[in-house]
């Protein structure tokens, strides 16, 4: 048996991670252009997990399949947490990554490595709309990690997407290794995704055991 879920997002990256981190036998993730899914949830909560939990409702509404959700971004301790839920748009509307990463590095301009502290966070969240409704509404299961570290004095590297040129892992010396100067692997060991992605496969793992055993035992594909 295969269970198909939609991941809700349009970002490419966060897509290829998705389907790196969770790759279970009898996992088939959908991407939203994949399954015809037209739209844009609204992300107007305060925190990522409430962001999370619109995307999953919301499209899982339209597609009326199982669907995960990603919200993350980065905080900033010296800013007061932010850009937080603003981190995709931080630099304007549809800021590019760069103008993003120059913005962030201007604001922190001359702070010294202890001063730069700073966190990746993502929520995924995951709705089957056959779950038991709670307050007349499918349960959304959420998962969560994070990736302490610092914002970086310049850019460094071109792999990952995002903020990840000028964020160090904490376990990196200051001026060490960027996230965009590590391999995907590295990344997806220690990333607030790769954190959360492993939660939420054993979650699925659990929330499907019984229907993926009956259709094995039954000799249903
Ligand atoms: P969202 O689509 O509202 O969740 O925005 C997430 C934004 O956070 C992305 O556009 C990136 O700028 C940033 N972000 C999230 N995860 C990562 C990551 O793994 N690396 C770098 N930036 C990330």
């Amino acid at each position: 048996m295969t269970v198909r879920v939609l991941v809700a997002t349009r970002s490419e990256h966060k897509l290829a991670e998705l389907r790196t981190l969770l790759h279970l036998p009898w996992l088939e993730l959908v991407s939203l252009d994949e399954a015809g899914v037209e739209g844009e949830a609204v992300e107007d909560a305060a925190t990522f997990r409430g962001n999370a939990i619109i995307k999953a409702r919301f499209y899982c509404g339209l597609a009326g399949m199982p669907t995960l959700a990603d919200d993350s971004g980065v905080e900033v301790d010296a800013l007061g947490g932010a850009p937080g839920v603003y981190t995709k748009r931080y630099a304007g509307e549809d800021a590019t990554d760069a103008q993003n990463n120059t913005k962030l590095l201007t604001e922190l301009a001359d702070l010294p490595p202890e001063r730069r502290r700073a966190r990746y966070r993502c929520v995924l969240a995951f709705l089957d709309p056959r779950s038991q409704p709670v307050g007349g509404r499918p349960w959304v299961m959420t998962r969560s990690g994070t990736l302490e570290g610092r914002i970086a004095s310049a850019p460094r590297g071109d792999g990952g997407f995002g903020y990840d040129p000028i964020f160090e892992p904490l376990t990196e010396q200051p001026g060490g290794r960027t996230v965009g100067q590590m391999t995907s692997e590295e990344k997806d060991r220690i990333s607030h995704r790769g954190r959360a992605a492993r939660s939420m496969a054993r979650y699925l793992k659990k929330r499907y055991r019984g229907e993926v055993r009956a259709t094995s035992r039954s000799g249903a594909e």
